[in-house]
């Protein structure tokens, strides 16, 4: 196993991942001492053309200028109508109706119940490394035990399947089909390490969910508007999901949003929509700022482009950097701008070593700092711990600073 140089290791108890702080410009987070880091996080995506921009203002801006009043149930506010109209314009084609909610996980508990009252079925199939979200229902179709042990979640209506394998999928459907709702899945597993399937994976998965009479529900709340270079998975491989599910970035950095897409056909039993609502849904300051970010995507949209490139250079030369210092890192994952590094050594939590010692630059041999994200992914007791590090930056996020990120990589490789 390779050890940590006992002189870093002395180091590394200086330094925190814990910061606080006091002001965000760009793809800048800085320290009240000006201490300066550049978000490789994004807040797991949720802030995706970095910290107080201009676009974003503008429409706080124009909320106070029209005094657009927030909330007026039982009337539907009219960003919220606008919000749906432009969402469902991008989104695939077979989508008629937006139900919006304050986050992700609400927004996965809105499919759930959607989709057993549409289908009269209850069981839910997952995947295992799989995250939905940490309310009780989408914590129970979240394929991590970890999470819900302490809290007695009932998981029986659940169902855990392998991520990435079809035969799993078709054997659970073609066994209880007769009972299953839906097939939730995310297009690339965020939370669970950065795992991208094969590129026939959702596909073959929408045919089987259709062969058998369950509902496709793709769950985009990491992936979506913008992070994978496009306005979302489904449309770039040209899937229609019976529900699709955004968050995250739909939020523009600085709102809680979420939305369940669905097709008219799932409303034809109306249960769902008489007895599911919430009081801060549909309301017009979330959905102008949403708004507001869409359409400077929409108006931007070299930015797809820009992180396709980016995210392609940044994987080769991920590889690059591995092969360079063998038996440091055992694996790159990801596209665009969802990426991720697994250690090797996972015993002596090399990762969150790792990580820290990025954050410094490389210890100090780089001006800026990097804010990094490290899993300790502890999905099922009997599987080992693994420990990866991820990369998700602001869309808006300069080749100069990828480009310092991977020096400090290659710099901190060499140390370790
Ligand atoms: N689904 C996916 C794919 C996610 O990545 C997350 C959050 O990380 C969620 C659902 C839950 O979203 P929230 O934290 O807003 O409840």
């Amino acid at each position: 196993m390779k050890r940590l140089n006992p002189v870093i290791a002395d180091l590394l108890t200086i330094f925190k991942m814990d910061k606080k702080f006091v002001r965000g410009e760009g793809y800048y987070l800085y320290e009240a001492d000006g201490t300066r880091y550049t978000d490789f996080i994004a807040q797991y995506g949720a802030i995706p053309l970095g910290y107080n921009h201009e676009a974003i203002w503008a429409a706080l801006d124009q909320i106070r200028a029209n005094m657009l009043p927030s909330l007026c149930q039982p009337s539907t506010p009219i960003k919220a109508v606008e919000l749906a109209q432009f969402l469902l314009d991008k989104m695939p084609k077979n989508l008629s109706v937006c139900t919006f909610g304050q986050s992700g996980a609400e927004a996965v508990e809105a499919a759930i119940k959607l989709a057993r009252a549409a289908t009269r079925k209850r069981k839910i199939v997952s995947t295992w490394k799989s995250f939905h979200g940490k309310t009780a229902g989408a914590l129970a179709a979240t394929g991590q035990e970890v999470y819900q042990k302490p809290f007695f979640i009932d998981t029986s209506d659940y169902i855990k399947i392998p991520y990435n394998d079809e035969a799993a999928l078709e054997k659970v459907l073609q066994e209880q089909g007769d009972q299953i709702a839906g097939f939730l899945v995310e297009p690339v597993q965020g939370e669970g390490g950065v795992n991208v399937p094969l590129p026939t994976y959702l596909h073959k998965a929408q045919e089987l969910c259709r062969r058998y009479g369950v509902l496709f529900i793709l769950d985009e709340i990491q992936t979506g508007l913008g992070r994978m270079g496009n306005w979302a998975v489904c449309v770039e491989q040209g899937l229609e999901p019976d529900i699709l599910l955004l968050s995250k970035a739909l939020g523009g950095g600085i709102v809680p949003i979420g939305v369940c897409m669905s097709t008219s056909a799932l409303w034809e039993e109306d249960d769902f929509g008489k007895n599911h609502s919430a009081t801060f849904a549909n309301n017009n300051f979330t959905c102008s700022i949403s708004l507001a970010y869409l359409k400077y995507l929409e108006q931007n949209q070299h930015l797809f482009q820009q992180v396709k490139q980016n995210g392609a250079y940044m994987r080769e030369r991920l590889l690059q950097i591995q092969q360079k210092w063998p038996g440091v890192i055992k694996e790159v994952r990801g596209e665009a701008y969802l990426q991720a590094i697994e250690f090797e050594e996972i015993d002596a939590g090399d990762s969150y070593e790792f990580a820290i010692l990025c954050s410094q630059g490389g210890l100090g041999y780089l001006i800026s700092g990097f804010l990094l994200n490290v899993y300790k992914l502890r999905i099922m007791p009997y599987l080992n711990q693994e420990m990866a590090v991820r990369i998700e930056p602001p869309l808006t996020i300069s080749r100069e600073e990828i480009d310092k990120l991977l020096h400090a990589i290659d710099r901190t490789c060499e140390i370790l």
